[in-house]
């Protein structure tokens, strides 16, 4: 590697005198796996651990006689053991060396780049916030078509380098293997114990099969992730050069002082650092394409990876690094002309605010044929010289629907910018944006109104809490909320008058709640005090429970106080089943009974915590702490949705000052006063 593009933890890394150390260490430890197989006397290994070392010089020497690394490193190091050296290498191949610390190498060179990626990712979640609000034009081919602002493209880079975490972490994983499995993979000459003793030691897993090496499948899978990421980065680099141009400048690499652009022109500030990223990354597709070539060796294999790989691991693995820090440079020095953002705003007249102006001509009552044609007119006859706006004014068939003041209040670029806490709060990067989603519950909620006429049927299920009605749409099922509250698997049980009419009400509101903020659901409307129309689904047999502090059953098991705080959410599944008392289940044995596969689960879980975050932010803005709370999920048209209920009979609700209980724990507990808790829960949401 070109000592210009590396940076010194690489640089150390695939130093010779490292890799050498990696095979001695290796060497060693096989040693070790012998003498507890009886192989190796321990007074010999002893010796081999206190005065094996190896001189880089002298290795050189040796190899340049016998043209063959790993001797030569053997010999150099049984040199230096004296007599125990000869049982160095027992029933080793060279490989079973070589390759093994190769996959060591190459991991801890992925913990290197993931760590610079995390420090860009704070950096651009730092960026995306501060510069949340601040519009520029956006475009697309090149040219300009809405605003934007320029957090919204750091989030965009911010959530790819997400995914290129991901992606890197599964390439360790794949990288993450050994083998010490002989000269074909087949243990003739070896315990697999070695291959286990020493792999375990050194943090890798044995491969399942080998042959005289590892898959090249892994190390294509490797250099394909670091290519992918070093893609993203060139994307990154060329908006900034794009953006530096001079015609835009509306942002630029720092400038060092004494920093000379040109040897000519003494005017210039030129991106290099971005040019010199996006050449970069044009090395690392064309490594992930030799990695590939890698693949098809001989039989139980040939050497022809080698020299590729020689080059293309370690050139890859400190390009990568270098391009992330340099990247992370040029983002912490950036320039931004928030001015220029402005001026190329204005710099179309209007033209992109086109489609504002079609959908107010279209809500003034025009189709949007005629709409349209209106518009366009005008912006074709400004192009590129006219004022558009000015000329929009002045056109009285436009301005018969929308007055010269409406047109003015339309063509504010901040209109566009109204859903970028929604879409920070998506990213992580950003709190839930409550107050988006309470106009939002309006909107769903007046959608409501106009729906088909539904009639009840024959009783599908009766419950602890609710009666299932089969209606005449075999899609939706009739719910009747009852007043009947029980505790205990059933075991404590009593009439609560009001209490049916209160659940069913307040299921609907969180319901909607949870719609408006793109989270699907059963609800389809209410029907009456005590009844609403859901989806008929699938129920998968688990109750999700989701805790914010700990209390309950969670309190009980694990002996901790009622009211801690946990760290972070924590999700548990319970298979459903009154019978057994809802035991508590593992993601595996949910995967292993079939209840539900990896994906779906993860689906689960993740469902699961976005409702935590949307219910957690807006109850919180309604001084209620949601302490855990239990969900069940259903599919209903192959679609994972959220079914049941969401009241206080299966949430937690403490009042945020005096931590008053507002839920059922006030039947459990025999605290008394439950409907005035559920009554005072419903005034906070609904604002009655
Ligand atoms: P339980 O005593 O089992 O808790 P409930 O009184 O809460 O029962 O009644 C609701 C029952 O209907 C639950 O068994 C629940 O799993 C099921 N259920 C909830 N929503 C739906 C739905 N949309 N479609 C079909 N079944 C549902
Ligand atoms: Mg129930």
């Amino acid at each position: 590697m070109l000592e210009r593009y590396s940076l010194p933890e690489m640089k150390r890394l695939w130093s010779p005198e490292h890799r050498f150390q990696k095979w001695l260490e290796l060497e060693v430890l096989a040693c070790e796996a012998w003498a507890d197989l009886g192989r190796i006397p321990p007074e010999a290994v002893r010796e081999i651990r206190e005065r094996a070392r190896f001189d880089v010089g002298r290795i050189a020497e040796i190899e340049a006689v016998t043209r063959h690394d790993v001797i030569a490193f053997v010999s150099c190091v049984a040199e230096n053991v004296g007599d125990a050296g000869k049982y160095l290498h027992l029933g080793l191949t060279s490989y079973d060396i070589v390759d093994t610390a190769l996959s060591l190498l190459m991991r801890d060179a992925l913990d290197i780049i993931l760590q610079a990626v995390d420090g860009l990712r704070l950096l651009l979640a730092d960026q995306a916030r501060q510069y949340q609000d601040l519009p520029m034009v956006g475009r697309t081919h090149g040219v300009h078509a809405e605003p934007i602002s320029l957090g919204l493209k750091f989030a965009l880079w911010h959530a790819e380098m997400g995914r290129a975490r991901e992606r890197l972490e599964q390439a360790r994983r794949m990288i993450g293997v050994g083998r010490l499995s002989g000269a074909v993979g087949t243990y003739a000459h070896l315990d697999p114990y070695v291959e286990n003793y020493v792999c375990r030691r050194v943090g890798l897993i044995p491969a399942k099969v080998s042959t005289q090496v590892l898959q090249r499948d892994r190390h294509a899978d490797y250099l394909a992730a670091l290519a992918v990421t070093a893609g993203s980065l060139e994307k990154f680099a060329t908006e900034i050069r794009h953006l530096q141009r001079t015609e835009v400048l509306e942002a630029e690499e720092g400038f060092a002082a004494g920093q000379k652009g040109s040897s000519a022109m003494p005017h210039k500030r030129n991106p290099i650092t971005c040019e010199r990223i996006s050449g970069l990354a044009r090395v690392l597709r064309g490594n992930g394409v030799a990695a590939m070539e890698n693949i098809s060796l001989w039989h139980e294999r040939d050497i022809t990876h080698s020299s590729v790989e020689r080059i293309i691991i370690p050139d890859s693995t400190t390009l990568l690094h270098y391009m992330i820090v340099q990247f992370t440079e040029v983002l912490r020095q950036l320039q931004i002309y928030p001015e220029h953002m402005k001026q190329n705003l204005a710099r179309t007249h209007g033209l992109i605010f086109s489609q504002r102006l079609l959908l107010a001509l279209v809500a003034k009552g025009l189709s949007r044929e005629e709409a349209y044609a209106l518009v366009q007119r005008q912006a074709h006859r400004n192009w590129p010289d006219g004022d558009f706006l000015a000329a929009l004014k002045a056109d009285p068939a436009i301005g018969q629907y929308l007055p010269a003041d409406e047109i003015d209040a339309l063509c504010d670029a901040r209109h566009y910018l109204d859903r970028m806490d929604y879409i920070f709060w998506r990213a992580g990067l950003g709190p839930a944006p409550v107050q988006y989603w309470e106009s939002m519950i309006e909107v769903v909620a007046a959608g409501q109104g106009h729906a088909q006429a539904v009639a009840k049927g024959e009783l599908l299920y009766e419950g602890k809490a609710k009666q299932m009605y089969l209606t005449s749409n075999p899609d939706l099922v009739w719910v009747s909320y009852k007043d009947e509250a029980t505790a205990f698997d059933g075991l404590k049980k009593d009439t609560i008058s009001g209490k049916g009419a209160l659940n069913n009400r307040m299921a609907a509101h969180f319901f909607t709640l949870l719609k408006a903020a793109g989270i699907p659901t059963h609800f389809v409307r209410l029907l009456s005090p005590n009844e609403m129309l859901v989806k008929r689904v699938e129920i998968i047999p688990l109750e999700v429970i989701v805790r914010n502090i700990a209390a309950g059953s969670l309190s009980k098991r694990l002996g901790i106080e009622e009211g801690q705080a946990l760290l972070q959410p924590a999700v548990e599944f319970c298979y459903k089943n009154d019978d057994l008392h809802d035991p508590l289940v593992t993601e595996d044995q949910i995967i292993a009974l079939g209840w539900a596969d990896a994906t779906r689960l993860q689906a689960l879980r993740s469902q699961a915590l976005d409702i935590n975050e949307v219910l957690r932010s807006y109850l919180d803005t309604k001084n209620l702490i949601l302490v855990d709370f239990k969900l069940e999920f259903g599919t209903h048209k192959g679609m994972l949705i959220l079914a049941d209920e969401i009241s206080p009979d299966t949430c937690r609700f403490w009042d945020r000052e005096t931590h008053e209980k507002l839920d059922k724990d006030r039947f459990r507990r025999d605290l008394g006063g439950l409907i005035p808790a559920y009554e005072e829960v419903w005034r906070r949401i609904s604002g009655e």
